[in-house]
């Protein structure tokens, strides 16, 4: 009985060991698949996270200032598979660990990630563009070069400047 109650006030003592929530977030594993989160400024609007979505939870369409595209990721459908990161050749998207996904049924469509990605002139003619990232230039063209200017050309100057000797590699 005594170390019974030892047991009880040592308890008391150190307090409880689980977490307070919802008063205190819970931690999540670094791996979780959660919420997901686009980086415009790497995306190339390519489409194939859209392709490849399990969910049909991601749309890619012309914004209405027709200057870019805008994205748009529903996490209501988003079942958290990962393949729009696996195959996202710029590394734009990814699953954060952020597990806050209740929302309310009204909510299911205002409950997006929705980001803008902006054209910008070709460099060397100024037709609107969405330039390449240059990651996805360097797995392209190689690091030989003026790969960065290149990245912000539209195909047909890309394709001259490569015939002029911009890069070294096509
Ligand atoms: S994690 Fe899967 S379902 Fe969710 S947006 Fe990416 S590809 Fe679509
Ligand atoms: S997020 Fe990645 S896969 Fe999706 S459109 Fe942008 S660059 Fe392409």
């Amino acid at each position: 009985m005594g170390s019974f109650l030892k047991v009880i006030l040592q308890n008391i003592v150190k307090g409880p060991s689980t977490i307070k929530y919802p008063f205190e977030d819970s931690p999540a594993p670094e791996k979780l698949r959660g919420l997901i989160k686009h980086n415009p400024e790497a995306c190339v609007a390519c489409g194939m996270c859209a392709y490849v979505c399990a969910g049909g939870a991601i749309r890619l369409q012309e914004s209405d200032d027709k200057a870019g595209m805008d994205f748009i990721v529903w996490h209501n459908t988003c079942t958290f598979c990962g393949l729009c990161e696996f195959y996202c050749p710029t590394k734009a998207i990814h699953l954060t660990n952020d597990y806050h996904t209740a929302h309310l049924q009204a909510d299911k469509y205002s409950y997006v990630e929705k980001t803008y990605v902006k054209n910008q002139p070709c460099i060397r003619c100024g037709e609107p563009i969405i330039p390449l990232s240059p990651i996805f230039a360097e797995k392209i063209y190689g690091k030989d070069g003026d790969v960065k200017s290149l990245a912000k050309m539209c195909p047909e100057c890309r394709r001259k400047a490569i015939w002029e000797g911009c890069v070294h590699k096509a």
